[in-house]
């Protein structure tokens, strides 16, 4: 047996942890860009605080986006980067980050669309405050930003853009209304069954998507239903910490593989698009695997899911697709048409989901009949 297992440098967590920034900030660098969502309101004081240059982030991260960030670093003579917000605000400051102190064009550095030419400089000292629960973008050494002109999100990705510190402050995510606690949500569920089912599966991943899906299972309901639920959101804020770790050191699955062609071309969450393609992604996997490879160990692995979801030792890996399929019911979960998605553009997507970098980590390899099927359950 062989793996590795990569991780920022340092992992803060705990209710109030936020108010330790700045002087955590400090230590690496005297003029920060702070990268905020749109509401930039959670990031007044450390901003105050370290007289900081601010950056907000509206929507999710794109090339133009990532290249203006850098422009602003430079201009402003910034010497570290930090992003308190979403995904998307911790993407697009982590790619700053690394655009920044390598200069040139995102596009040379970016994966499949791009050049994918390898980081030459470190970025600069990057720390990671996340608002949501769900993406774990904290702990992951890649940024996913959408192409715009290739209707595509890709990463820039490098060992070097772990980021420095990453700090989870549960209270951050008190004020998150029910629908980005759920899509966001369902995705650290995503990110948790997948790397637990995938190719590069490993001892370590293994053990925290056990202990992340254990968590959801009994809080995400909770803090959907009731925000102020503290136990829950932070139960849910280490979930999500926990779907970064795994992601990060053993790859995804079939779901983030559509994610990548269905956040480029349509506007829609990237959580949202998990949530709905999660337990179809899930059953799809289950009848191949029955059909042509019934002695898979990810048989086992969807059964052990399907306990930890379920809470009874009898379940069946179909019990587990029911329990996710009752969960996005109850947390109102979308189909894809509701983001526009027709049929007809269902051929171009699976086209591109064939070929996602995420697709080669699932379990086995779906044919594109299986692939369709599951875009058009989806829809
Ligand atoms: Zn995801």
């Amino acid at each position: 047996m062989h793996f590795e297992f990569a991780t920022a440098t340092r992992i803060v967590f705990g209710e109030g942890a936020a108010a330790t920034l700045p002087e955590l900030v400090r230590a690496f660098g005297a003029h920060p860009l702070v990268v905020t969502g749109a509401s930039t309101e959670r990031a007044a004081a450390l901003v105050s605080a370290l007289a900081a240059e601010t950056f907000a982030v509206a929507g999710e991260p794109t090339v133009d986006l990532v290249r203006e960030g850098a422009r602003r670093v430079h201009d402003a003579s910034c010497d570290v980067v930090v992003s308190i917000g979403g995904g998307s605000a911790i993407d697009a400051g982590k790619a700053i980050a690394a655009i920044a102190a390598n200069g040139g064009e995102p596009l040379d550095f970016l994966e499949a669309v791009g050049n994918g030419r390898a980081l030459a400089a470190p970025p600069l000292p990057f720390f990671a405050a996340p608002t949501t629960a769900g993406t774990g973008s904290e702990v992951t050494r890649n940024a996913v930003l959408a192409a715009t002109q290739h209707g595509v999100k890709a990463s820039l990705r490098s060992p070097l853009m772990l980021p420095r510190v990453a700090l989870i402050d549960p209270e951050l995510t008190y004020a998150l209304p029910p629908a980005i606690t759920a899509f966001t949500g369902l995705d650290a569920l995503t990110q948790l069954i997948e790397p637990y089912v995938s190719v590069r599966a490993n001892p370590l991943a293994d053990a925290i998507c056990v202990a992340g899906m254990g968590r959801v299972a009994v809080t995400l309901r909770r803090a959907y239903h009731d925000g102020a639920d503290r136990e829950a959101r932070r139960e849910m804020a280490l979930a999500s910490l926990f779907g970064g770790l795994a992601l990060a050191n053993a790859g995804l699955g079939v779901v983030h593989g559509f994610a990548a062609p269905l956040g480029g071309s349509f506007k829609a969450p990237h959580g949202a698009l998990c949530a709905a393609l999660l337990p179809h992604g899930m059953a799809a996997n289950i009848a191949a695997l029955r059909q042509r490879a019934p002695q898979h160990p990810a048989m086992d692995r969807y059964a052990a899911i399907a306990r930890l979801l379920t809470g009874r030792n009898q379940a069946s890996a179909e019990d587990g697709v029911d329990w996710v399929r009752a969960l996005c019911d109850e947390l109102h979960v979308p189909a894809l048409r509701a983001w526009g998605v027709t049929e007809a553009d269902l051929p171009g997507v699976v086209e591109k989901a064939s070929q996602a970098s995420s697709m080669k980590a699932n379990p086995l390899p779906l044919t594109g009949e299986e692939i369709l099927a599951v875009a058009m359950a989806a829809r």
